[in-house]
């Protein structure tokens, strides 16, 4: 997760570059900010003013010559490229605004993994004696008592 939020000035230097050769995008579901430039010290700027992401390259253009390499930061950490997007939102056009708002509405509302859940699908308590595994799935001891009870019921009625 990024420390801390860089400084006002700073956040609309770094707006002004994601609006002109930024990218907001998704990747599995999950935000994601990518900026392609060929100014080497530009990229490694953004990465250091944020404290997050990655910088890759130089990428060679092939197809054309005369054509200098390209550096890509990229924020992939699902919590920083949030943090970046929140940050930056209020600096960038209607457009970029938009594809931000649909990018985090998407993540917010995204199924939460087995792994995180507090409580089953029921609503009951996935701690202490309610907890078991199966595999590294964790499943709940009630729901599984009353399929149990269910099932017994049934063969009783047959
Ligand atoms: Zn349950």
């Amino acid at each position: 997760m990024a420390s801390t939020l860089p400084p006002i000035r700073d956040l609309a230097y770094i707006a002004g570059v994601l609006e002109a050769d930024g990218c907001f995008t998704e990747k599995h579901g999950t935000p994601v900010v990518v900026v392609g430039m060929t100014d080497e010290d530009v990229v490694r700027r953004l990465q250091r003013m944020t404290g997050s992401g990655k910088v890759n390259g130089p990428y060679l253009n092939r197809a054309g010559h005369n054509v200098k390499p390209m550096w890509h930061w990229s924020v992939d950490r699902q919590h920083e490229a949030y943090a970046l997007m929140v940050a930056v939102y209020g600096f960038l056009g209607e457009r970029r605004q938009q594809r931000i708002s649909e990018i985090l509405k998407r993540w917010i509302a995204r199924p939460i993994p087995n792994k995180f859940k507090s409580r089953c699908n029921e609503g009951h308590a996935l701690v202490g004696d309610n907890l078991y595994l199966e595999g590294t799935k964790r499943r709940c001891r009630t729901c599984r008592a009353s399929a149990a009870r269910r099932l017994r019921a049934r063969r009783a009625v047959a």
